[in-house]
């Protein structure tokens, strides 16, 4: 558990178990984040687990349930995809019109703060709900992000299991189908993201698992904490004896577990804490 720092600013702050937490305002005054820049100093194994919180300041609104934003016109469930085509034509439809503003999104401070972390050996991996890809979009390597709900930017056959970039079927949708199937076996498409009732890619969740386990604090940034078993990494981690620091703009329900939560923006949140620990 964090000891608080004896400063009245932390309080308001960073505030420790049970306490409640102010806002922190967008100008943040570095002193106000001391109980979680001392946290992570103190923690050589950072581990991050974002989610759709983070990008909003990409532009990315966020969402609550599997499958995201992108999904949102008709979130369709495996089955429903699978035997109708008219699911199948609304999700194509919604993807042609939206995904051009997922490709052009731009990794936010808060992107490019955890990977300047990474980069300095702070932070050993991130585990994301997100299926933007803009963590590696600011520069943490491909192997160091467990994309926990898939990405976006792929596209799979449910039949065959064959993988194209997102890009490509795109232009295959600006070009007129409606409708695109596989070039190899003529199963349907959809994008690598998963959907409600699907389970999560197997080895992403044991990734997952392993990095819980294996962290000394974990950062959770931007998520609500309601989707599992995402929402349940925590939990692990501190069993195996990690810290939590959670920055939200809003309260989450694991709050009452967090040695650290900052209610707050995550992107300047976060450069404050890179930042200092580049000191
Ligand atoms: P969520 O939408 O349930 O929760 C986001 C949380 O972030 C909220 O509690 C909100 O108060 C907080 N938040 C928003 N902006 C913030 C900011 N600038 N700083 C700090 N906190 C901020 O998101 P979730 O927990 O990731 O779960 C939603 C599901 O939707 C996930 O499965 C995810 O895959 C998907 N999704 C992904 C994206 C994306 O890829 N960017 C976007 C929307 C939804
Ligand atoms: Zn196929």
């Amino acid at each position: 558990m964090i000891v608080n720092q004896g400063d009245p600013e932390n309080q308001a702050a960073g505030a420790t178990h049970g306490q409640p937490a102010a806002p922190i305002p967008p100008a943040i005054d570095r002193r106000l984040l001391a109980p979680l820049i001392g946290l992570a100093k103190a923690s050589p194994r950072i581990v991050a687990l974002t989610g759709a919180g983070i990008s909003t300041e990409s532009g990315i609104p966020d969402y609550r349930g599997p499958g995201g934003v992108w999904e949102r016109r008709s979130p369709p469930t495996l089955d429903d995809f699978r035997t109708n085509p008219e699911t199948r034509r609304a999700y194509w439809e919604g993807r042609r019109t939206s995904y051009p503003a997922l490709a052009a999104a731009q990794p936010n401070v808060g992107h490019l703060a955890l990977a300047a972390m990474a980069a300095a050996g702070h932070l050993t991996g991130v585990i994301t709900q997100n299926i933007d890809g803009l963590h590696q979009a600011a520069g943490i390597p491909e192997e160091r992000v467990i994309e926990l709900h898939g990405s976006a930017h792929r596209v799979r056959c449910l039949d065959c299991g064959t993988v194209w970039p997102a890009a490509e079927i795109q232009d295959r949708l600006t070009a007129g189908e409606s409708e695109p199937a596989c070039e190899h076996c003529g199963g349907p498409l959809r994008a690598a993201t998963i959907l409600f009732g699907e389970p999560l890619p197997p080895l992403a969740l044991q990734q997952a698992i392993a990095l819980a386990h294996g962290c000394d604090l974990m950062l959770i940034v931007g998520s609500s904490l309601v989707v599992r078993p995402a929402s349940q990494l925590p939990v692990l981690a501190q069993r195996a004896d990690a810290r939590l620091a959670i920055i939200n703009r809003t309260p989450t329900p694991l709050d009452p577990l967090a040695d650290v939560r900052i209610i707050g923006e995550a992107g300047p949140v976060l450069s404050v804490l890179a930042e200092s620990m580049a000191d």
